[in-house]
């Protein structure tokens, strides 16, 4: 189990939508064709491959694993704000 495994919530920090799933990160691709699921990719695509389908708030896939470690951070009115390492 992962220690952050409860932090699943959309961060609205500046520019494109982000979402943080088990402590990671993850920015906005695209919308699927039918527009239900959204799909999102690691933060650190340059030297990660990890993405995630969500559909309605909940992900639904996990695809490629991640080569780093969690991203810390911590929930504040209702945003998740990344600490600083
Ligand atoms: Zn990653």
């Amino acid at each position: 189990m992962s220690p952050y495994l409860l932090t699943t919530g959309m961060c609205t920090q500046r520019g494109k939508p982000k979402f943080s799933h088990d402590g990671y990160i993850y920015v906005f691709d695209k919308l699927s064709q039918n527009r239900l699921t959204t799909f999102y990719r690691c933060e650190q695509k340059t030297r990660c491959k990890a993405r995630i389908h969500v559909q309605n708030g909940q992900v639904i896939k996990l695809l490629n694993g991640h080569t780093h470690d969690p991203a810390k951070f911590t929930k504040i009115n209702g945003d998740y704000i990344r600490l600083i390492d």
